[in-house]
């Protein structure tokens, strides 16, 4: 609390009178702290690889001028380095957008197979380089309000990390399904008919102190082997603002040593007769 005493002379009181005014500044305490440590974190994950570049910058063009073994060996990791940072830049720009975009839902539809095809074929190649194996349960899903390039991203990053942290071999599904509000309390919050989106993975699973915190910028379990696949630690991130945006929820059910889902509810198209209601459902 911040606490002010400011002395009032007023002649209808008749003499001397104070105001005494507490404010609680726990939470704007709380936001100014947040905001410093994603600053000094997004530095951090910027300046590891800038760093490494500058090293091989003045080996190339000193102790390894002529050696063309070495240049060959340190382009490839200058340009690895460099594209980690571009994905960086990328998602923290997504970030920013998104998040400047949250009080506005969107008030357009989107066709959900549509949307999950493209993404499983977007990763198709990196899944066949982990012998994963996707399988897509979703032709029947009805129409969800949304922007398909923000849902699509929802589900590369949910979809990418199945691959990523699942197991070897192993196999991924993606289901959509229409949720029974008595017995899904996700469902229940939504509070309008929903469309539920599970993106399951077979792999090594989460134990459960970590769940709370997945979503949290630059949060990860193991900080190395996120680095060495390529991660940002931003992907869940971006998934939970978009969702939000877009009025959903988001669940996470692990269990280590068993595997992940991942679950995305969303409003769903009502169709009256042949007519669409989403502008009115929204309004
Ligand atoms: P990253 O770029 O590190 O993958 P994310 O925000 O997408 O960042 O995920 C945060 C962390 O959550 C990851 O580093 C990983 O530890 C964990 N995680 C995400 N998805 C899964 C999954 N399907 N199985 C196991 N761990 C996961």
């Amino acid at each position: 609390f911040s606490a002010r005493l400011v002395p009032l002379r007023t002649p209808a009181l008749d003499g001397t009178v104070a105001i005494l005014s507490l404010h609680d500044l726990t939470g704007i305490r709380r936001a100014e702290r947040m905001r410093a440590d994603f600053v000094a974190n997004a530095s951090h994950e910027l300046r590891t690889p800038l760093s490494s570049l500058i090293g091989f910058i003045e080996t190339l063009s000193g102790p390894a001028r002529d050696d063309s073994e070495a240049q060959h060996r340190f382009l490839g990791i200058m340009h690895e380095q460099a594209l980690r940072m571009a994905r960086l830049v990328d998602d923290l720009l997504s970030l920013s957008r998104i998040e400047m975009q949250e009080h506005t839902p969107p008030t357009v539809a989107a066709d959900l197979p549509d949307v999950l095809e493209s993404v499983v074929r977007a990763l198709e190649l990196k899944a066949r380089a982990r012998a994963v194996e996707v399988r897509l349960d979703v032709a029947d899903a009805p129409s969800v309000v949304g922007e398909s390039d923000e849902l699509a991203q929802v589900f590369q990053n949910l979809l990418d990390n199945a691959i990523k942290y699942g197991r070897r071999g192993g196999q991924v599904r993606v289901v959509a399904r229409l949720p029974d509000v008595h017995q899904d309390p996700a469902a229940r919050r939504m509070g309008r008919p929903a469309v539920a989106v599970s993106v399951i993975d077979d792999g090594e699973g989460i134990s459960r102190e970590h769940l709370p915190r997945l979503t949290e910028r630059f949060y990860r379990v193991d900080t190395a082997r996120s680095r060495e696949l390529g991660g940002t630690g931003l992907g869940l991130a971006i998934v939970k603002h978009i969702v939000n945006r877009h009025r959903g929820q988001l669940t996470i059910d692990s269990e280590a040593g068993r595997g992940t889902t991942f679950t995305v509810y969303l409003p769903r198209v009502e169709t009256d007769g042949d007519r669409d209601v989403v502008s009115e459902e929204l309004s």
